[in-house]
């Protein structure tokens, strides 16, 4: 938590104290925890710059991430990657902010505290939009290691690049093509390379591969998609053999 100095913005000092206390009580209480919980700010611009900062993006973009990893994850891969957003979620609001406490240090115009709101809006919108493509590609990998039966004993998957986009990161380009093991990929995959990233994974059931168990030269690891045990479904052992099934009916 930023500390507040006194001596830097005697004016503004408790204005400020208190934007910081709620900014960080709602960070605390947990992503999106509403509207009703903020209290009202005795600057109507500050208000008004509050609402628009959090209560609009926290509810509407974040919690549709929290909600896809939450539906397409087991309960053990959901928290290791719901954990990741939420503090990156926190480490983005406390550098919001500082940016907007030493913006609004002095007092601002109005037009001034518009494009203030904008900036952070933007920023926010990015912010977001890289939290949705992560979790898109991390419950699509998962998808694919779960149809997988070899899953991570021998399996794994081609690293494809996006047709629809013009350039590729030396790192994606070098991957391209290449089959790699999930041991790889647990590390190394298009949910961490770099935002717009369009590259995509694809299964290598039926396709005769060679998987390569080094990642491409000179890229640098991501984070750990984590590890995956097959829902029993995939374990073929366990699917009963048609004479158990038809001792079953009788
Ligand atoms: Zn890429």
């Amino acid at each position: 938590m930023p500390s507040l100095s006194e001596s830097e913005q005697p004016t503004t000092g408790a204005q400020w104290a208190l934007l910081g206390a709620v900014t960080y009580a709602a960070l605390q209480g947990g992503i999106g925890s509403g509207e009703g919980s903020a209290p009202s700010l005795p600057d109507p611009n500050l208000e008004r710059l509050w609402r628009s900062l959090l209560v609009e993006f926290n509810a509407l973009h974040l919690d549709r991430v929290r909600a896809r990893l939450g539906e397409q994850l087991p309960d053990e891969l959901f928290e290791l990657h719901w954990g990741r957003e939420s503090s990156w979620h926190a480490e983005f609001m406390a550098r919001s902010y500082e940016r907007l406490r030493q913006d609004l240090d002095t007092p601002v115009t109005p037009q001034r505290l518009e494009q203030i709101v904008a900036r952070e809006r933007y920023w926010g919108g990015l912010h977001f939009l890289a939290a949705a493509r992560r979790a898109r590609a991390i419950t699509a990998h998962y998808q694919l290691r779960i149809t997988d039966p070899r899953s991570d004993v021998e399996g794994g998957a081609i690293w494809r690049i996006s047709p629809l986009k013009r350039t590729h990161t030396a790192d994606c380009l070098a991957a391209n093509g290449r089959a790699f093991t999930w041991r790889i990929l647990r590390f190394y995959n298009p949910a961490n390379r770099h935002p717009e990233c369009g590259c995509t994974l694809h299964g290598t059931l039926g396709v005769r591969v060679r998987l390569e168990d080094r990642p491409p030269e000179g890229m640098a690891p991501g984070f750990d998609i984590g590890e995956i045990t097959p829902p029993t479904l995939f374990h073929f052992t366990d699917v009963p053999s048609a004479s158990e099934l038809l001792a079953g009916m009788r």
